[in-house]
């Protein structure tokens, strides 16, 4: 498993990271999430990436339960605030209080003393920019967050939250925004604002949650226990990934299958292959139902598509790739 730079950071991230959103106290018992988490570290994966509100909280403890024993200074850990975990008016967002409050609680859950990139999950416009950059200046002089990262944050907020990360003396190093063969909405303005700043592109759902491994068919059922038919998974499938499930859609899905074997991938494979040959992505992060999926997956790090490649992967995709800024977030 290669590892990349986090942007301009002295950070090294594992090109592939595993993320458990919907899958980790949720969709999968946690024999499976460990299981998984071992088929990571089997191969090579150091990078983990979780959020206080993956599973009302449970993915955290799962994770952190999963990498217990595994030497801390051998992987990095990744974790988010905004959304709410509780129902008080204080339970969600990025006010100091919150910050506060979540990062510890994510410490607890996680096991550890510190998190390596913390990231604020989505942007919070009712709280200052100062109030956010202030709390994460201060855990991170306090040695409890080592990096700051922002998630679906336009290239404007990111700009602006840049240059108080600079004044403040904040080491913002990462954007984790949704990129893939069909999602490519970063590359017209996230991804030169973020290239300005030293920001790396920490990627996520480079299979568009399962599309992109080609087991979702035209006028067939959908298949059993995936992530589109589980309750777990269902509402989220159908709210980010739900506009994929089209004949137009699938049909170019089952041709980039033939792509795939040309060159020798699954389409899982080729799908996270593709992302990785952007050279501002520091990595992808790949979801797992099953270790087998981790193992199947894996094999996408270090992959070099030729030009050729990605020529035939866009004719095929040709008037269905989203690529509209302002879907950001
Ligand atoms: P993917 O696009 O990689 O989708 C993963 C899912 O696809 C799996 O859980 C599995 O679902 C299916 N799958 C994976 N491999 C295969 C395979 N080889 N064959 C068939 N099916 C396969 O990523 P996710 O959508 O899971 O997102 C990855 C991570 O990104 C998350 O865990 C999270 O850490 C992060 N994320 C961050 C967000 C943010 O706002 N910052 C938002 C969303 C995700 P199944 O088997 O159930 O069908």
């Amino acid at each position: 498993m290669n590892g990349r730079k986090l942007g301009a950071s002295g950070l090294t991230v594992s090109e592939i990271a595993l993320g458990n959103w919907i899958t980790h106290g949720a969709q999968v018992d946690n024999e499976t999430a460990n299981a998984c988490v071992q088929a990571a570290l089997d191969a090579g994966i150091t990078t983990f990436d979780t959020a206080d509100v993956y599973s009302e909280t449970r993915a955290e403890t799962v994770l952190g339960q999963a990498l217990k024993g595994i030497r801390r200074e051998g992987i990095e850990l990744c974790t988010k605030v905004y959304h709410p975990t509780g129902t008080g008016h204080n339970d969600r967002g990025l006010s100091r209080k919150h910050i506060m409050d979540a990062c510890h609680a994510s410490l607890n859950r996680l096991q550890t003393d510190y998190i390596d990139v913390y990231y604020a999950h989505r942007f919070d416009p009712t709280v200052s920019l100062e109030e956010t950059f202030l709390a994460f200046s201060d855990l991170v002089r306090q040695g409890k967050v080592l990096y700051v990262g922002v998630s679906e944050w336009t290239a404007d907020q990111i700009t602006r939250g840049a240059a108080l990360a600079q004044e403040l003396r904040v080491p913002l190093v990462s954007s984790q925004p949704q990129y893939s063969m069909l999602w490519r909405v970063i590359e017209d303005e996230v991804i030169p604002a973020c290239q300005r700043e030293g920001i790396g592109q920490v990627v996520w759902s480079p299979l568009a949650q399962g599309i992109l491994s080609g087991k979702y068919v035209p006028d067939k059922p959908l298949p059993q226990g995936s992530r589109a038919s589980t309750s777990a998974g269902a509402p989220f499938f159908e709210r980010l990934a739900g506009q994929w499930l089209r004949t137009d859609v699938l049909l170019a899905v089952s041709k980039l299958s033939s792509v795939a074997l040309e060159v020798g991938l699954t389409l899982p494979q080729l799908a996270i292959a593709w992302v990785l040959q952007n050279p501002h992505v520091s990595a992808a992060i790949i979801g797992a139902s099953k270790p087998e999926q981790v193992q199947e997956n894996v094999k996408a790090a270090g992959v070099r598509l030729e030009l050729e490649v990605m020529k035939q992967i866009d004719t095929i995709l040709d008037g269905l790739v989203e690529r509209d800024p302002a879907k950001t977030g």
